[in-house]
């Protein structure tokens, strides 16, 4: 599933190659990914992108009054082609230009989804209204993490709850723990400010190496828009089971936590004894 830096990617890849194109129309195969899918494809036509952004895992196109917020979810991928391409299996939805390109969005899953928000209520309602704040935002520090992280689910719980750190998955929840040297199982809210301030200077590093490096290329998600991410390069921990560990060599265990297979360093991210 891409995360921030993947989705990152995909934005600047985006924002090169469609913004300042105009819609011609929006062609549905799968309406169910799609907000009100009628009205979507009335309001699209004639509109402009004028630049791409993103919120945690969303991609927003700016289109002026409205935005177009995108959710790739776990393999959604975008390409760009000719309009008049054969369409192949998997693709939904797709943005005719009057250039006579179009922007495909591809699919397997199809958990993707798509919605219009007006820009000025965009940040107040969902489902951008539900997202925390980002780590390399300016005011993000650990008192501002302090006062988010509260309560007994696992830390790691914790920060795949997006309201916690937007954009932030799987992949790199497991880095930035191990970078913090936290056990993924510490209660969210116990943590010592010493260690809320690792925290949130490992999830700024992390993801700001990430970003910088195009992200993680992973299973089957690849960044289709011509770059390919090499951050898979620095992963200390996750999906290195069985490996040793790049601080002190011991081997990274696997573990379900909350769902979710989680890999750590049971020296590095030592368990503690409550109370
Ligand atoms: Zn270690």
């Amino acid at each position: 599933m891409p995360e921030l830096p993947e989705v990152e990617t995909v934005r600047r890849s985006l924002q090169r190659l469609v913004s300042h194109k105009t819609i011609a129309r929006a062609e549905i195969r799968w309406p169910r990914m799609v907000e009100n899918p009628e009205s979507f494809s009335l309001e699209l036509v004639g509109k402009t992108i004028l630049s791409v952004w993103r919120r945690g895992k969303y991609l927003l196109f700016d289109l002026g009054e409205k935005v177009l917020v995108s959710h790739l979810r776990m393999e959604g991928k975008y390409f760009l082609k000719d309009a008049d391409a054969p369409g192949e299996k998997h693709e939904h939805v797709k943005f005719v230009f009057t250039d006579g390109l179009a922007l495909v969005y591809h699919d397997v899953r199809k958990f993707g989804t798509f919605c219009l928000r007006r820009k000025d209520e965009l940040h107040e309602v969902p489902p951008l209204c539900r997202l925390g704040k980002e780590p390399l935002a300016p005011s993000f520090d650990a008192t501002h993490l302090a006062s988010v992280l509260k309560g007994t689910r696992p830390l790691k719980a914790a920060l795949l709850d997006q309201r916690i750190m937007a954009g932030i998955g799987n992949i790199y929840a497991d880095e930035i723990l191990h970078c913090a040297g936290l056990h993924p199982e510490i209660p969210a809210g116990s943590l010592s400010f010493e260690d809320t301030e690792r925290l949130a200077a490992c999830a700024q590093k992390i993801i700001q190496d990430a970003v910088e490096l195009g992200g993680t290329s992973i299973r089957t998600y690849k960044d289709t828009l011509g770059v390919t991410g090499r951050f898979q390069q620095r992963l200390s921990v996750h999906t290195k089971e069985g490996e040793d560990c790049p601080e002190c060599g011991t081997k990274i265990l696997k573990k379900k936590i909350g769902g979710r297979g989680t890999y750590f360093c049971p020296v590095c991210q030592k368990e503690r004894k409550k109370g």
